[in-house]
């Protein structure tokens, strides 16, 4: 089978072709109509955006280009981004736990 990724959604879809296609392979999404037509109710399984390798020739490749693109984002943190205090609006960055103005602890 040249599906080499399921998408969450069409648009990480498109963003995995794009890498491939960056990489000079041929690439396409699929089920995109599918999962359009269930516009407004969450994705059923089977129904989600894959993105397929068109060359059998590159599906090693696409397959480790996804594998790259998977890891990366399990380490990515979602904590790494910057921040805006609760109580009094003050900004800060991602490495501050608590507010240095009013002393209000970071909420999730
Ligand atoms: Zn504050």
């Amino acid at each position: 089978m040249p599906n080499v990724f399921t998408a969450q959604n069409p648009t990480e879809a498109h963003f995995v072709m794009g890498l491939l296609q960056a990489e000079g392979l041929d690439a396409e999404v699929r089920k995109e109509s599918l999962f359009t037509t269930v516009d407004g109710a969450s994705a059923l399984a089977g129904m989600l955006p894959e993105v397929w390798a068109l060359n059998p020739d590159q599906v090693a490749q696409a397959q480790a280009i996804v594998d790259r693109y998977v890891s990366g984002k399990i380490n990515a943190s979602p904590a790494m981004s910057p921040w805006t205090c609760a109580q009094c609006g003050e900004s800060h960055e991602p490495q501050f736990t608590s507010c240095w103005k009013c002393g209000a602890v970071k909420a999730d």
